[in-house]
């Protein structure tokens, strides 16, 4: 038995629907612009040429239904609702069919994401960590299992703030599909078990303000809330 200096961090685990078990995150990534109206409304376009991606450490990741405070930094706090999925198997270099048997299952994610430290960023070349690697910034509902929810398709997704609809899209409009994700990011990752995707925001992405409620869903998913807190 090692001892440690000081206790080391818990395990973050998203519920899955019907099962006993929850899932371990390990990994956290993002895709970036994968929705045009949305890559258009933050001024470039989708990269056609393969999609990149930015990740979130697993100890920034909370359970839907949580209130966090208004974070620390920023005067412009975003909310980002998407698609994520979970890997369920070994995956590496993988062709569409492999890529798609790794899929274990989806759910409803928010994004949270400073958004002008994030443009801070992009204007000094710098990387987007203190935009998108906030405490408390990936926030995960319950998910489903890929046999339960059945092809990714026209389903809706949208959010609102304080009841009123800011996002409003369905998932047709991914520029590149989860199994293309897959398929890509597994060149550079020995993906498997515990790796969760982010897959990209639609269109109407803004401002949430302390003691508002953000809440979210996806067509045959569990829906997704956060209540923001008061500012720190
Ligand atoms: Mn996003």
């Amino acid at each position: 038995m090692t001892d440690y200096l000081f206790a080391p961090a818990g395990v973050f685990a998203i519920p899955v629907r019907g099962e006993a078990a929850a899932y371990p995150v390990r990994r956290i990534f993002c895709v970036g612009r994968n929705y045009a109206a949305h890559a258009a409304e933050m001024g470039g376009e989708v990269d056609r040429e393969a999609p990149w991606y930015f990740t979130k450490s697993v100890v920034h990741a909370v359970a839907s239904g949580a209130e966090l405070p208004y974070p620390a930094g920023t005067d412009n706090y975003h909310h980002e609702m998407e698609l994520a999925f979970a890997i369920g198997a070994p995956v590496f270099r993988a062709d569409d069919k492999a890529a798609a048997a790794a899929i274990f299952a989806y759910g409803c994610a928010l994004d949270m994401t400073r958004r002008d430290r994030q443009q801070d960023g992009k204007d000094k070349r710098r990387p987007w960590d203190l935009g998108k690697d906030v405490e408390g910034s990936a926030v995960f509902a319950p998910m489903t299992r890929v046999a339960d929810f059945g092809a990714v398709g026209g389903q809706r997704i949208h959010l609102e703030v304080d009841g009123e609809t800011r996002q409003d899209a369905t998932l047709h409009e991914l520029v590149w599909s989860c199994v293309e994700v897959v398929a890509h990011l597994s060149r550079y990752y020995h993906l498997g078990p515990g790796d969760v995707v982010m897959t990209g925001t639609p269109a109407g992405v803004g401002p949430v303000l302390p003691g508002q409620v953000v809440t979210g869903g996806i067509d045959g998913l569990d829906p997704i809330e956060l209540r923001i807190g008061a500012a720190e």
